[in-house]
């Protein structure tokens, strides 16, 4: 294990953010710790980089043995999503003008390449770093070829990309402000880029669930301890702004579909958040 200081700005002044440690059914000594300079909520003491790499090639080593309880298939998630990331090349394409066949664009975490594929069919320039290998060979068995490689260190030259793309990856990164840093080296000026992320303790849901003392504490596996950080609205637009990125516009959005008899509470929930917290999706876009 390792225990880290803020990957925003560097402060090693932190309170304990319970509730979210409780959430995620972390055991001693992986825990939740929250910025008190800047706000920013991590993972600290986290898996090292040795766990971690061991974790998601499949092996689990003795310190994270409780959490092994399902083994993470990113590239089955992301199969899913071909026809949105389409949407998505053709909706990143149309800031530069809409002509795609020229445009250079970098998908940074690329799992099996899905978004790679969407941007290749648009006649783009595509390249995907990824750093497992599962994904790599997945992406490879459709002729697509990855980029072994992490968001901190692209193998790719200053000023070279119109376009970088990143589907939640953020939360995973063991450093948010080298990569955001990378991303923006890599990008063109003038060039945009689109980061999405779980958005999973500033939002409503976790709010009011924080106000009635009715955290819902979810099952120990993987999942508990895949994220490393965690992104308010706030919290994104202090890394992009940092890492040098201008226009910078954060949303939100919500993905859980309210059904039920608690529905007609969950779409007032889902409005409140509209107004003020925001859903559990944060998105943002931005130029350089
Ligand atoms: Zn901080």
């Amino acid at each position: 294990m390792e225990e880290i200081a803020c990957s925003l700005c560097k402060c090693a002044n932190l309170v304990s953010f319970r509730e979210a440690t409780q959430h995620l059914n972390l055991l001693t000594p992986f825990e939740i710790k929250r910025c008190k300079k800047c706000d920013f909520i991590f993972m600290s003491p986290r898996p090292d980089a040795s766990e971690r790499s061991a974790l998601f090639s499949g092996s689990v080593p003795e310190a994270l043995k409780p959490y092994s309880y399902e083994e993470a298939n990113y590239g089955a998630v992301t199969k899913g999503r071909l026809d949105f990331f389409r949407k998505r090349a053709r909706y990143l394409a149309s800031h530069l003008g809409g002509e795609s066949t020229h445009l250079r664009f970098l998908d940074i975490g690329a799992s099996s390449g899905y978004m790679v594929q969407a941007a290749l069919e648009l006649g783009m320039k595509a390249e995907g770093v990824e750093p497992g290998m599962s994904g790599i060979s997945a992406a490879q068995e459709r002729g697509i070829t990855l980029i072994q490689g992490t968001a901190e260190l692209l193998p790719f030259a200053d000023n070279y990309f119109d376009i970088v793309h990143s589907h939640h990856v953020f939360e995973h990164v063991a450093d948010p402000m080298v990569s955001a840093k990378e991303a923006f080296r890599v990008l063109k000026p003038g060039g945009v880029i689109l980061i999405e992320v779980p958005n999973q303790f500033d939002n409503i849901r976790f709010w009011r669930d924080k106000i009635f003392n009715r955290i819902h504490q979810r099952k120990r596996d993987i999942r508990s301890i895949h994220h490393l950080s965690f992104f308010s609205r706030k919290a994104m637009r202090d890394l992009m702004r940092k890492a040098g990125f201008k226009e910078i516009v954060v949303t939100t959005k919500y993905t859980i579909k309210p059904t039920g008899l608690r529905a007609l509470a969950g779409y007032l929930t889902m409005i409140a958040g509209t107004l003020y917290l925001g859903g559990e999706r944060v998105i943002v876009n931005a130029k350089k």
